[in-house]
């Protein structure tokens, strides 16, 4: 990271190409505006990171919605403007995203509270963003192209590996910051600069988190839960006492965060071991592991609390009404055949089926649940119930009994062929006779 360079066009012109031109058009489109237009956030952090980042975020001295149309109608994208806070969307037809706003000015009323909104400079706009890190610009006009713009101490503070609010009461405003500033430092292996961990520690303590919708707290949640360095985050929540404000449910015991600094290096080993066409939702595992050490009124409670699609909610609860039962009867005392394994595992999806053997680490559970996945998941038998209408029986219930039995015999390796599941059949059929 070199401070002296106050320009980035040579990292601009290492970008993919379409970006790169994309950011000269719209310095030459704001250029025949007369407006000044930045590319801001995260993107410039990260370009001075060397971290690949193409969400463009650019920031108009003046009318951004004028600017939009113009951005649009070069590149004949699709537009979505919103014009009472000057923002707008622009989407390429390659579905490539640039949000563009007007350059503003933002205060609080009141603790918590959404800000009120006014037009103002590049550097109002980013005086109002959450860390130093986050709040440089790149000059995008043709004079002046690829110079950094830098009020707060940004490239010091990447260099130093700090993450910085901009003003003390930062965090009382927008509590949401703390979050960030956790997701931020895992990322990147950052710390929070002392007197910024003092303010995060004296919001956490003063409970401004319970001000703060369940809305916005799960979107941080679910944010953090794309990061790659999820454990350290949650270690990091608890440190901070965070955990137990907003999820008071989770219990991040040894056990727990055990399984889950394994848990990436899990999912790459089963991911090879496995036969199985979809990759899991990392999002769901990841609840699912975060939930596994509940009893069933606190996952319920849990995943209201966190405001969960139904899908979600179903996965976990499922997950604590079969977990003990699998672990105790797959576990390696316990003598069982293929046909066993099949009916305490057959429904349950791979999500959790991969956390069972995750929790578990035991060999053997582990074994007969990859059995299962494998080889067992899927075998179906040849014959239906039209072969038992051939055969003279009656319709009933004796036919789903009698067809798993023949699965039962198939999953157990004694049948291989249709012929064989119809002899079999014949033959159990004729001993019920008897
Ligand atoms: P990521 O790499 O996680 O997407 P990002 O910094 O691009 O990180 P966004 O959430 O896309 O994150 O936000 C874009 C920019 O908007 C940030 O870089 C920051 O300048 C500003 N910002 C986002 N959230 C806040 C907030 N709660 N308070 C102040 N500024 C914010």
């Amino acid at each position: 990271l070199n401070l002296r360079n106050h320009n980035l066009s040579d990292k601009i012109n290492a970008l993919p190409q379409k970006v790169k031109n994309l950011l000269v058009e719209a310095g030459r489109i704001a250029d025949d505006e007369g407006l000044s237009v930045y590319v801001v956030g995260g993107f410039v952090r990260d370009i001075i990171l060397g971290v690949e980042n193409l969400d463009i975020d650019i920031v108009v001295e003046g009318d951004a919605l004028r600017f939009s149309e113009k951005l649009a109608d070069y590149y004949c994208a699709h537009l979505t403007k919103h014009d009472r806070f000057g923002t707008a969307v622009v989407v390429l037809e390659d579905d490539f995203k640039i949000d563009v706003v007007t350059a503003r000015k933002e205060y609080y009323e009141y603790p918590a509270s959404l800000p009120v909104i006014e037009g103002g400079t590049i550097k109002d706009d980013l005086f109002r963003r959450d860390f130093t890190i986050n709040s440089m610009a790149i000059k995008l006009n043709k004079s002046g192209f690829g110079n950094i713009v830098d009020f707060y101490g940004g490239r010091r503070d990447l260099q130093m590996g700090l993450i910085r609010i901009l003003y003390n009461l930062s965090f009382v405003e927008d509590p949401t910051r703390v979050f960030r500033a956790i997701r931020f430092e895992q990322r990147y292996d950052f710390r929070m600069e002392e007197k910024t961990e003092e303010f995060a520690i004296k919001a956490i303590e003063s409970g401004i988190l319970g001000k703060v919708s369940h809305e916005r707290i799960n979107f941080e949640l679910f944010s953090m839960l794309k990061e790659s360095n999820i454990p350290a985050i949650l270690e990091r929540m608890e440190q901070l006492h965070i955990l137990k404000k907003v999820y008071p449910q989770i219990m991040l015991t040894n056990d727990l965060k055990k399984v889950l600094r394994n848990a990436e290096e899990d999912f790459a080993y089963f991911s090879e071991k496995l036969n199985h066409p979809e990759s899991p939702d990392r999002t769901l595992l990841y609840l699912l592991i975060l939930h596994s050490n509940m009893d069933h009124e606190n996952a319920a409670k849990s995943s209201e609390n966190m405001r969960l699609t139904k899908e979600y909610k179903e996965e976990i609860l499922k997950l604590i009404e079969v977990r003990d039962r699998v672990l105790s009867n797959l576990s390696g005392n316990v003598d069982i055949s293929y046909y066993d394994v099949y009916n305490e595992l057959k429904g349950l999806s791979i999500e959790i089926l991969l956390v069972l053997c995750m929790i578990s680490g035991e060999k053997k559970v582990i074994n007969r649940i990859i059995l299962y996945i494998n080889n067992l998941k899927n075998i179906k038998t040849y014959i239906s119930g039209k072969d038992l209408r051939d055969l003279g029986v009656k319709p009933g219930p004796e036919y789903k009994l009698l067809l798993e039995e023949v699965l039962a015999a198939k999953l157990n390796g004694s049948l291989q062929t249709y012929k064989d599941e119809l002899e079999f059949l014949k033959r159990i059929i004729s001993k019920e006779n008897n």
